[in-house]
C-alpha cells in the first residue's frame, strides 16, 4: 500500500469517518458526488472509484465511458454535519481515463494546467468571489417558486424571517470548514443574498465555490426554502453575479505583482497587460463566464451588472473595477461572471485571458469613470467602448471562433461545451415564449 494512502486511512479511523464523499464537477458546473462506505475506503483511496462518464454532461462518449474518480488526498475535509450519528469526509477527485491518464474533460484539470504556467515562473493566481444568490419559497407541493422568502433590501436586517438565520448557518459552516468567510449580507433585491470569501489560491477557491453551492442549497432546504444561483430569476430586479477579485502574487503570497506604488493607477505593468488581455478577450470567454441562456438577462443596463467593455476605479458600471487599495489589497474585480457557472472553468478562462495580455504585452485603455449606461451609442463609439455579447448565441459565436479558448480548455472541453450549449441555445431560440404571445398575438 502506498505510504500516503496508509496515512489517510489512519486519519479516517482517527476522525471516526463512516462515509467518503468523492466530489467532482461536470463541464456545465454541476457538482457530482459519490458516496463510499467504510468497507471500500482502502480501494477508493488506492485506485479511486469507477463511474459511467457518458452520463455526466460533457464528459465522455458511450464507447469510452468508464471513468475513474481518484481522490486528491490533499483535499481531505471532514464535513461539519450536525445532528447525524455518522461522519462524512470529502475528497475532491481527479478524473482518470481507463488507461490511468488524466481525463482532459475534467474541469479541475483545465484550471490546474493554467496555474502550472504561473507556477513555472514562481507565481500564483489568487481569487476572491462575491457570491450572490436568491432564496425563494416553495409551493405547497415543495416545488421551488420565484417568490422571495423575505422583503429586505441591501444590507437590511430582516429579523422576522429566516433569511438572516440561513446566512448565519452558511457562515458557520464555512467557518468550520476553514474557508475564511469574510461577510454575508442581504443584497439589493428581495430574497437576494451575498456571501464573500476571503481570497485564496484559485484551485483552492474553485473547490470552495463548488462546496459553497451545496452548503447554500442545504442551508435553505433546512428551512423549507429554495436557494438558486439562476442569474436572473425575477423580472425587473437585480440578478445574481459572482464578481471575481483577482491578483497574481509571487509564490507564498510574498508580493502582489499587480501592485506598483509609483505607477499611474497603482497597477504594475504586469497588471496592466493582464487587464488588457481580459478586456480584449472577454467576448470569447463570455460563454464560460456567463454560461446559461438566462445569464444574458442579467447583463443588461440598469441592474449593476456590466454591459460594456471598460475598466474603472470607482464606476460600478464597468466590466472591471480596480478598487482602492495598496499592497496585497490591490486587485481587479471582474463583474460579468455569475454564480451559476463552473468555477474551475471560469477561473481558468479569466487567468488564460490575462496571461494572453501579459504574453502579448497588450496595452490597457484608459479607465472610464463616467456612467456608461447614460452615454449614447455614438459617445460610446467615440470612446472606443465595445459591448459584451447580448445572448448566449452571440457569446457562443465568439467562443467557437476563439483559438485562445480552444487552447485554454483543450479540444475535449472546448468541443463538448459548444455541443451542450448550442443545444441549449437552439432550444431557447426556437421556443415561442409567453412574452411573444402576449405582445404580438393581439396586434399582428
Ligand atoms: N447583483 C449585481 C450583479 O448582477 C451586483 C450588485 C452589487 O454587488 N453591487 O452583478
Ligand atoms: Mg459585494
Ligand atoms: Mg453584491
Ligand atoms: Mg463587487
Amino acid at each position: 500500500m502506498q505510504e500516503d494512502v496508509k496515512q489517510y486511512l489512519t486519519k479516517l479511523e482517527k476522525d471516526n469517518v463512516d462515509f467518503l464523499q468523492l466530489q467532482f464537477t461536470d463541464i456545465v458546473g454541476f457538482v457530482k458526488t459519490l458516496t463510499v462506505p467504510k468497507n471500500r475506503f482502502e480501494s477508493a483511496l488506492e485506485e479511486g472509484v469507477v463511474f459511467d462518464g457518458s452520463s455526466v454532461a460533457g464528459y465522455a462518449q458511450i464507447e469510452e465511458s468508464d471513468m475513474r474518480a481518484v481522490p486528491d488526498l490533499s483535499s481531505y475535509t471532514v464535513l461539519p454535519e450536525k445532528g447525524k450519528n455518522y461522519r462524512i469526509a470529502r475528497f475532491i477527485c481527479q478524473i482518470h481515463t481507463p488507461d490511468g491518464e488524466r481525463f482532459p474533460g475534467d474541469p479541475r484539470y483545465v484550471l490546474e494546467k493554467q496555474l502550472e504556467k504561473l507556477h513555472k515562473n514562481g507565481m500564483d493566481f489568487f481569487v476572491g468571489p462575491e457570491f450572490e444568490f436568491f432564496i425563494f419559497k416553495r409551493d405547497s407541493n415543495g416545488n421551488p417558486t420565484n417568490i422571495p422568502s423575505d422583503y429586505g433590501g441591501y444590507f437590511d436586517n430582516t429579523p422576522l424571517d429566516t433569511a438572516s438565520e440561513i446566512r448565519q448557518d452558511i457562515l458557520k459552516t464555512l467557518y468550520d470548514l476553514g474557508y475564511h468567510p469574510e461577510a454575508a449580507h442581504h443584497e439589493v433585491a428581495y430574497g437576494q443574498h451575498e456571501i464573500d470569501l476571503r481570497y485564496a489560491q484559485a484551485l483552492v477557491m474553485a473547490d470552495r465555490v463548488a462546496m459553497l453551492k451545496n452548503i447554500i442549497k442545504n442551508a435553505a432546504q433546512n428551512h423549507g426554502l429554495y436557494a438558486t444561483f439562476m442569474p436572473k430569476p425575477v423580472n425587473g430586479v437585480n440578478g445574481s453575479g459572482m464578481h471575481v477579485h483577482q491578483s497574481i502574487m509571487s509564490k507564498g503570497e510574498k508580493d502582489n505583482l499587480f501592485y506598483e506604488k509609483k505607477a499611474k493607477y497603482g497597477i504594475s505593468e504586469l497588471g496592466m497587460h493582464y487587464m488588457a488581455g481580459v478586456l480584449k478577450n472577454i467576448n470569447q470567454g463570455s460563454a464560460i463566464l456567463a454560461s446559461w441562456v438566462n445569464s444574458y438577462k442579467r447583463l443588461i443596463p440598469g441592474y449593476e451588472a456590466p454591459v460594456y467593455i471598460s475598466w474603472a476605479n470607482k464606476n460600478r458600471s464597468a466590466l472591471i473595477r480596480v478598487p482602492a487599495g495598496e499592497g496585497m489589497r490591490k486587485r481587479m474585480e471582474l463583474r460579468c461572471s455569475d454564480s451559476a457557472g463552473n468555477p474551475y472553468l471560469q477561473f481558468a478562462v479569466i487567468l488564460g485571458m490575462g496571461l494572453y495580455g501579459i504574453e502579448h504585452k497588450l496595452e490597457a485603455p484608459e479607465p472610464v469613470e463616467r456612467d456608461i449606461f447614460h452615454m449614447t451609442a455614438q459617445e460610446r463609439e467615440e470612446s472606443g467602448i465595445m459591448s459584451m455579447p447580448e445572448s448566449l448565441g452571440e457569446a457562443l459565436h465568439h467562443f467557437r471562433n476563439s483559438k485562445l479558448m480552444n487552447e485554454i480548455l483543450g479540444d475535449h472541453i472546448f468541443e463538448n461545451f459548444i455541443t451542450v450549449k448550442q443545444k441549449e441555445w437552439d432550444a431557447f431560440r426556437s421556443y415561442v415564449t409567453k412574452w411573444e404571445i402576449d405582445r404580438y398575438l393581439p396586434i399582428l
